[in-house]
């Protein structure tokens, strides 16, 4: 029996998941973690309750505070469901780029969306950081999350997702798949599973082409969320503390239309609907399984679902004018959420 007395309990303890489709018999056992089943609907679920629960003990958050973050939506919206739980006010930065259902979730539950569209580098007055920081010192009560450097975000991970995979493997994981965007996911998840296996579990991250993380030039392309993407005009590339590259074996980077064609096969295959992110991970995460063998078994970390994206990946007119194979007129009624 699963019960819990708050939403915010019900944070974390998601299933694993085989994948069954396309695999050689003889090949690693492939499992997928499906991070949307937490109440948000993405893995930084857990480190928003995380991150606030470290802020009020450290008393940067009392009641009647502000909670405020910078993000590409899914931590917001982590925040802003424990913000409304809890009675805090929610101010969350993000760009219009995001999907219109992330904003609109982050609404959903009170929270107020500020959107900064200036291109600009990070330490630009205009640019998105500037702007949430602003506001937070001229709030009294105002507290900023900065997952980037905030170490109570991978130690959500260390205290959750790590534990989790290794109960329900059995201790019999050896792959570790996970996108980087702050680096809390992996890093945290890793630095258990390593801890915990004597360092046998190898892990692999999975990034945008274009991400700084895989070498890339830092231009932001079409998938959210993953990745680390720099301003051309930006001096410094300052990759976050949240990130531990030294628990990473090895980054695999991903096209997005490999990413996003992933993503549409496990849905179509395997019944499961990822978004863009997880079409990175799995997309690495089955190159990786193609050189293994029966005694492997891999975990790929999906961190949210393709509902907050039906009105992108999934909508043949969105895919074909952002330049991903043609349209099909008879879907564009899918385009629903605009
Ligand atoms: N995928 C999605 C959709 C995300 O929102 C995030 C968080 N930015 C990530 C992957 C990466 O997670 P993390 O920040 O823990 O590296």
């Amino acid at each position: 029996m699963v019960r819990y007395e708050s939403v915010l309990e019900a944070v974390g303890g998601t299933p694993l998941i085989r994948l069954t489709r396309g695999l050689p018999a003889d090949g690693p056992r492939v499992y997928v973690k499906p991070e949307w089943l937490n109440p948000g609907g993405s893995v930084k679920d857990r480190a928003a309750v995380s991150m606030l629960r470290q802020a009020e003990q450290d008393g940067l958050l009392r009641p009647g505070g502000t909670v405020v973050e910078v993000t590409s939506g899914n931590t917001g919206i982590g925040l802003a469901v424990a913000a409304a739980h809890l009675g805090y006010q929610c101010v969350i930065f993000t760009s219009s780029n995001i999907s219109a259902e992330k904003r609109h979730q982050i609404s959903a539950y009170g929270a107020r969306l500020e959107l900064v569209d200036a291109f600009v580098p990070k330490d630009h007055p205009d640019s998105l950081r500037s702007h949430a920081e602003r506001f937070v010192a001229q709030t009294p009560g105002a507290w900023l999350a900065a997952q980037y450097d905030n170490p109570a975000n991978p130690r959500a991970h260390y205290e959750s997702t790590g534990p989790e995979i290794w109960a329900d493997t059995e201790g019999r994981v050896t792959h570790l798949v996970s996108t980087i965007g702050t680096g809390g996911t992996i890093s945290g998840t890793a630095r258990y599973l390593k801890e915990i296996s004597g360092g046998h579990v190898r892990v692999v991250g999975a990034d945008p082409l274009t991400s700084s993380y895989v070498g890339g030039d830092g231009s932001q392309k079409a998938i959210e969320g993953a990745g680390h993407f720099v301003h051309p005009e930006a001096t410094v590339d300052i990759w976050p503390t949240a990130l531990d590259l030294d628990l990473i074996d090895e980054i695999i980077p991903v096209a997005d239309e490999d990413a996003i064609a992933a993503v549409q096969k496990l849905a179509t295959t395997e019944g499961i609907l990822a978004g863009g992110s997880s079409g990175v991970a799995l997309a690495a995460g089955l190159r990786v399984a193609a050189t293994l063998g029966p005694d492997d078994l891999v975990v790929i970390l999906l961190p949210d679902s393709g509902r907050a994206y039906l009105s992108t990946y999934f909508n043949p007119k969105w895919l074909s004018d952002n330049g991903f194979g043609a349209s099909d007129e008879k879907y564009d009624e899918a385009d629903l959420v605009t």
